[in-house]
């Protein structure tokens, strides 16, 4: 084992993490963990200290740490058979098994599921699918994707243009000219204090109709969405809100890309978000809750719709020009088939529904009334505490404070972790679904504690 000093300074010398202030991390001045084991909803740092880990990773680790069901599958798997490619037919037990498991949960319209690593490859996928389907259908023109303000779905060249958050643009040239982005549907921070819940859904829906008339229709390829803004700060749409979008989008000829890479195998309480608000999408995206985080791997389902202009692409071109070396990974696949068993037996797309209700009404009893927390919001195993200066005018603190760094700091010393989201002082929760009520009261306790510590 090395020392802790020796891992201090290997990780400062030779270690580019992301998503990291870089200067402050090599200098040694930002605190870092070296985390070392995990079981159920917790885990364990290098110093010994145990953290229940109320964001599950990056929302990903669905079933918890320490499933040696899952652990097993990939060693066997390891052993058997660590890798053969997926091209041109190639397939192995395991990825052929986890299609079939990954379509036999989607919803009934969608046709296959192309398999990538990770979130981010998995929406470049998507958007290259989606490009090749409008030029099979000879519309080359029809090629930009609408996105959402606040919306995430990657950091990659088109995927970071996809993402609706500034952190992810600014010094990086993004977005790229392909991707247009339109209103958040975020009814705490809508316009006017004066709009309705359904006000806004309809001012939504006219920012969407008059961006697609100053593009023009014939340009549009498609929209991406979470069912629920994710990273954006964990926001519930309003009532009403896709069934006022997908009409807008069918009527344009828009294909519609569900991005389900967290919502998707149960962390809404439901198999996929899609289900939960009744969106019909063409292509859904799935990553994190495939696998709990095991090994990483994703998804493209692709709907009947947009596989018939495939196959007839391929007909026409032959082979379709798109795969990586590691799609279908055997190891990954063998994880995926193990976690969705686990998901099935434990009973926790059920579980998340139901202790997911409990622990954001224990929040909003805890923290709603709280001076400085503008609001609590959440569905499912997913909640978020918005904090705020001045509730009434719904005023931003100085971003210099970072008060929400603060509160999420605060409560990781008193053992549980939480994130503070990148938009604004929002803290996120994002639990493991096989969390209990216990568990839940343990959260709400800290994150109250940390709340009236800090402000
Ligand atoms: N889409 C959504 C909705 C996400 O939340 C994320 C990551 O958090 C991604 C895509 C990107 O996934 P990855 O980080 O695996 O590339």
């Amino acid at each position: 084992m090395l020392r802790n000093d020796q891992l201090d300074q290997w990780d400062r010398e030779n270690f580019f993490h992301p998503s990291t202030h870089l200067a402050q991390h090599a200098r040694g001045e930002s605190p870092s963990r070296i985390v070392t084991g995990g079981k159920g909803v917790y885990i364990e740092d290098r110093d010994g200290k145990t953290l229940l880990d109320a964001f599950a990773g990056l929302y990903c680790v669905n079933v918890g740490y320490g499933r040696t069901e899952i652990a097993d599958a990939i060693a066997e798997q390891a052993r058997e058979l660590a890798y053969y490619h997926a091209y041109v037919g190639h397939g192995t037990e395991a990825s052929i098994t986890l299609a079939k498991m990954v379509l036999d949960r989607a919803p009934d319209h969608m046709s296959k599921v192309y398999f990538g690593l990770g979130g981010s490859d998995a929406n470049e996928t998507n958007v290259k699918l989606i490009w090749y389907y409008n030029n099979i259908l000879g519309r080359p023109e029809k090629k930009k994707i609408v996105s959402r303000w606040r919306g995430y779905h990657g950091s990659g060249l088109v995927t970071g243009s996809l993402t609706g958050l500034k952190a992810f643009h600014d010094k990086f040239d993004l977005p790229l000219s392909q991707v247009v982005h339109t209103e958040a549907p975020c009814y705490y921070r809508r316009p006017d204090l004066a709009m309705s819940e359904a006000d806004f859904v309809g001012h939504c829906a006219a920012e969407l109709e008059s961006l697609i008339e100053r593009e023009g229709a014939d340009t549009i390829a498609a929209f991406i969405g979470e069912p629920i803004l994710g990273t954006g700060g964990i926001v519930p749409p309003p009532a009403g809100y896709w069934a006022a979008i997908q009409p807008i989008l069918q009527k344009h000829d828009i294909l519609l890309i569900a991005d389900e890479v967290v919502t998707g195998f149960g962390r809404l309480g439901s198999m996929f978000g899609s289900d939960h608000y009744g969106l019909k999408p063409d292509i859904i995206t799935i990553a994190k809750g495939l696998t709990s985080a095991y090994a990483p791997l994703s998804g493209s389902i692709v709907s009947d719709k947009v596989w018939k202009v495939l196959e007839q692409g391929t007909d026409e071109n032959g082979p379709i020009g798109h795969g990586w070396t590691y799609s279908a990974h055997p190891i990954g696949a063998a994880a995926g088939v193990a976690n969705l068993k686990l998901i099935d037996e434990l009973g926790l797309v059920e579980n998340a529904g139901r202790v997911g209700a409990y622990l954001n009404q224990a929040m909003a009893d805890a923290l709603a009334g709280h001076a400085h927390v503008g609001e609590v919001r959440g569905e499912g195993m997913l909640c978020a505490v918005e904090l705020v200066e001045d509730k009434d005018k719904r005023a931003f603190f100085d971003p210099g404070r970072k008060i929400g760094m603060g509160v999420a700091a605060a409560m990781a010393r008193s053992g549980v972790i939480a994130r503070a989201m990148p938009q604004g002082d929002i803290i996120g929760f994002a639990p493991p679904l096989c969390l209990t009520e216990a568990e839940a009261d343990r959260i709400v306790d800290v994150a109250r504690a940390a709340v009236e510590e800090v402000l």
